[in-house]
């Protein structure tokens, strides 16, 4: 396709080892997959179909006890057209098998008792202030994760995964993806050339990148270890109080300042697109599941604010 290039794909030599870290990766088979980079240039794997045992990765978490934290967001139209779906998808695919709890962040919690959501899983809810503006609601994200982890999440779970709520779990969402800090390919740029990544390029935003970065990570789903999100949220959500008071705003919000922020501290694990694919974007060869898919939205109605 026009526009498109393949991505480097590294030739990764015999006897090649992952930077030490999580032994549970040194299980990976990054040699299974010669179409797409399966290794960051710092050795941090990159998670694709067909080079992980999911059997083996339940089984080397489980002897951990682990508890996994999920965080989302829907406030406005955002409840309404996608908290139910998410969830309910997110029961079946999200981590199976393991201890999960979820913290929702709302702006109506009368609503969403109503909504009478309890599946298998503890739900944690929260209200929290409706932003005027849609970006608002989507940066503040940032510093309502940071209180989360220090008041809650940091006494009760070991990772924290936060989550987009227009979009819907389709396949296993699972251990595999876990590591101290993990960010995702974004669908629409992980063909692209670099030239195409949109960092801010405003030297007035703390979100500001004079060069171009390793990848062009999507802000729909990032995680990690409660401190490694810990550190992630608070740095993103200073950064955007720096911003306000300079009355500047990077060019993707929250997505901007994620951004700098694994170009500065590299990720320990890298998630191809399978796990937040837009199916507008068409068939890929190199997509053999669909595990997060994005909603279908149309933004004059949910983006509307009565
Ligand atoms: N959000 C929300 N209500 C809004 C706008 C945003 O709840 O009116 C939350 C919701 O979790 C959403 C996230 O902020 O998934 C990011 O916004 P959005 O999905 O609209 O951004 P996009 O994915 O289109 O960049
Ligand atoms: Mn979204």
């Amino acid at each position: 396709m026009e526009g498109f290039l393949p991505m480097d794909v590294c030739h990764l030599p015999k006897g090649f080892q992952l930077k030490p870290g999580n032994h549970v990766d040194n299980s990976l088979d990054l040699w299974t997959r010669t179409d797409v980079q399966t290794c960051t240039q710092w050795k941090a794997p990159i998670i694709w179909d067909g080079i992980f045992n999911p059997i083996y990765y339940d089984e080397m978490y489980k002897k951990q006890n682990i508890v996994i934290g999920l965080t989302v967001f829907a406030v406005g139209k955002y409840l309404d057209l996608f908290l139910e779906g998410f969830l309910v998808s997110a029961d079946e695919h999200f981590m199976p098998g393991f201890s999960v709890i979820y913290y929702v962040f709302v702006d109506d919690l009368p609503k969403l008792e109503e909504m009478k959501l309890g599946g298998r899983r503890k739900i944690k809810s929260f209200e929290i202030e409706k932003h005027k503006r849609w970006q608002d609601i989507s940066m503040f994200r940032m510093k309502a994760i940071s209180k989360l982890i220090e008041n809650h999440i940091k006494h009760e779970a070991n990772y924290v995964f936060c989550f987009d709520v227009d979009q819907r779990f389709e396949g296993r969402f699972g251990t595999e993806a876990l590591s101290e800090s993990v960010a995702l390919l974004h669908a629409w740029y992980y063909r692209r050339p670099k030239y195409w990544y949109t960092y801010d390029s405003n030297p007035h935003s703390a979100a500001y990148m004079s060069t171009k970065g390793d990848f062009y990570y999507h802000a729909a789903v990032f995680g990690g270890t409660w401190q490694s999100v810990k550190n992630l949220t608070e740095s993103c959500s200073q950064g955007i109080m720096q911003d306000k008071q300079k009355n500047v705003e990077a060019v993707w919000h929250d997505e901007s300042h994620l951004n700098k922020y694994f170009w500065l501290h590299k990720p320990t694990k890298v998630l191809s697109p399978e796990y937040c694919w837009d199916q507008k974007i068409g068939w890929r060869r190199d997509i053999h599941v669909f595990r997060l898919l994005w909603a279908k939205k149309q933004y004059s109605l949910s983006r509307q604010i009565d």
